[in-house]
């Protein structure tokens, strides 16, 4: 029998990898966002043709690249967040897997520009399916931007996946707001078929909170803040008569990073106890903080999953600092001192 097994080319390897982290236009949204933020921008525009599937762009006035940079920043595994494993339990960055950019690319028509603060010339790349097409010095503002147009148009099945633009603009406002309610210091606009849909100014949580999700929680808001050797908690919890029967208004943020907890939303929704209906969703907006020693983030490829070394203690802290400080608000009939 001849040996059958050949290695994949490169751009197929990105593409079957792009799978993983490129599911839809929102998946190159957050990823493009959280770049921009761990470029240090202060300011990030969002531009959007027919829900991104005609064009996404992200513009930033971050650190910008080199030209040598602005070429590797496209190939996989090349990332200048980590350098060892070890990295991964102290990390700070949003990314680190440095898979995105390496993705987005073989499933698309990208256009960079990008130019540090310290250069009079900018960088120009186009690369379309994996492939670059041009590298040119270019005159663009300090920062960086990426042009992503026709996403999924080499990949015809998965084009056809697509959902409609409504559904698929909402998937960009979902990642969008996770993205923004933990950043209010930076300013955020959000164009969508040439009409402002977003113009977030800079401010503290509560304002970004009210911006993103109407003025209508306001009234509801009741502040969360609970320090403890194992973590920090802050945020804000919704009073009972604002939850609501149907998901949406739950934030989890582990170390400013988005994610979905079933465990730990278990642990505010019995904190609300019978304060609300049994299967109403109470409000909140909850940053935790703690030693990254203690999180693994590597566990799921969009990193909306982690891993605690000790989850038990995470839900106890939690449900009662709920319970606490709905006590406090005299929300609730009793103390609980049971921790
Ligand atoms: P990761 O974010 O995991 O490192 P990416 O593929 O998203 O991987 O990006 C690769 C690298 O490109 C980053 O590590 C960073 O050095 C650089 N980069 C990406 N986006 C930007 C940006 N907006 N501004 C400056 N550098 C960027
Ligand atoms: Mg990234």
């Amino acid at each position: 029998m001849p040996d059958i097994i050949q290695l994949l080319p490169d751009h197929l390897a990105n593409q079957i990898a792009a799978g993983e982290v490129i599911q839809r236009p929102a998946s190159a949204v957050k990823e493009l966002l959280e770049n921009a933020i761990d470029a240090g921008a202060t300011e990030i525009q969002l531009i959007l043709k027919d829900a991104g599937k005609e064009l996404i762009q992200v513009v930033d006035n971050g650190k910008g690249m080199s030209p040598m940079d602005a070429r590797m920043s496209f190939e996989r595994h090349a990332t200048s967040k980590i350098r060892h494993i070890d990295d991964l339990f102290s990390i700070k960055t949003m990314g680190f897997r440095g898979e995105a950019l390496a993705s987005i690319a073989a499933v698309a028509q990208v256009e960079m520009k990008t130019r540090q603060h310290h250069e009079d010339i900018g960088t120009l790349l186009i690369i379309e399916a994996s492939e670059v097409l041009k590298q040119e010095p270019v005159a663009c503002s300090a920062g960086t931007s990426f042009s992503i147009r026709n996403l999924f148009y080499n990949v015809p099945a998965r084009r056809k996946f697509l959902k409609s633009n409504t559904s698929e603009f909402k998937h960009i406002i979902d990642e969008f707001t996770r993205v923004a309610m933990a950043y209010p210091e930076i300013s955020f606009r959000l164009f969508h078929n040439n009409t402002e849909q977003f113009h977030l100014s800079t401010g503290n949580l509560k304002t970004r909170i009210i911006e993103l999700l109407g003025n209508k929680s306001e009234r509801n808001l009741v502040p969360v803040e609970e320090d403890t050797e194992l973590l920090r908690i802050s945020g804000f919890i919704g009073k009972p008569e604002g939850a609501n029967k149907t998901r949406g208004n739950q934030f989890f943020f582990i170390n400013n990073r988005f994610i979905r907890n079933a465990y730990l939303h278990h642990a505010v929704t019995t904190a609300f106890d019978n304060l609300i209906e049994k299967d109403a969703f109470p409000f909140y907006v909850l940053f935790l903080e703690l030693d990254p020693q203690r999180v693994d983030v590597n566990v799921h490829p969009t990193k909306q999953e982690v891993k605690f070394d000790d989850d038990k203690l995470m839900y106890a802290y939690l449900q009662s600092t709920i319970k606490h400080t709905l006590a406090r608000y005299n929300i609730a009939p009793s103390l609980d001192f049971s921790l």
